[in-house]
């Protein structure tokens, strides 16, 4: 399990073994793996808030080495199934090819869009970068709202 502590709010965002697990399957270690990605639903039983499911990535996704476009509506049908089982959209995840993560300008650009448009049971929306390095240290996690991103220290 990873944690995080979410700002001075008293939250604290974790991230369950299977989690970090299927983050580490899909690491792009080798120069021929692409991005991948998907979403992050959560148990939220505060001031804990469980990142207990990582959704992707889909064959349906169009993915690069550099980039990631996800299966919107396959993103939908997850988000409904999920809601159905008590887990709560919070944000997503994707992979870079650097040893540590950091955002890129498109996705400062992108995570503003998603808060803007999406439903959720947080004021933040999360996102999740994985680098090829060894987790947690290659992990770039932040809380993001629709003008600034956070990020966030273990
Ligand atoms: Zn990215």
């Amino acid at each position: 399990m990873i944690s995080f502590d979410i700002g001075v709010s008293g939250q604290t965002l974790t991230f369950t073994d299977d989690v970090v697990a299927h983050f580490e399957r899909n690491r792009q270690v080798r120069f021929w793996q692409r991005e991948a990605g998907g979403l992050l639903f959560a148990k939220l039983s505060l001031p804990v808030i469980e990142v207990c499911r990582a959704t992707g990535p889909r064959r349906t996704d169009r993915r690069t080495r550099f980039s990631y476009w996800p299966d919107e509506s396959a993103e939908r049908r997850e988000i409904e199934e999920m809601f159905s089982r008590d887990m709560y959209f919070v944000g997503c995840w994707h992979t870079h090819p650097e040893d540590v993560a950091s955002p890129s300008h498109i996705d400062l650009r992108n995570i503003s869009d998603c808060v803007r448009q999406s439903k959720h049971a947080l004021n933040g929306f999360v996102m999740a970068i994985v680098g090829r390095a060894a987790l947690p240290g290659s992990l770039f996690v932040s809380v993001c709202d629709a003008s600034q991103v956070y990020p966030l220290l273990r």
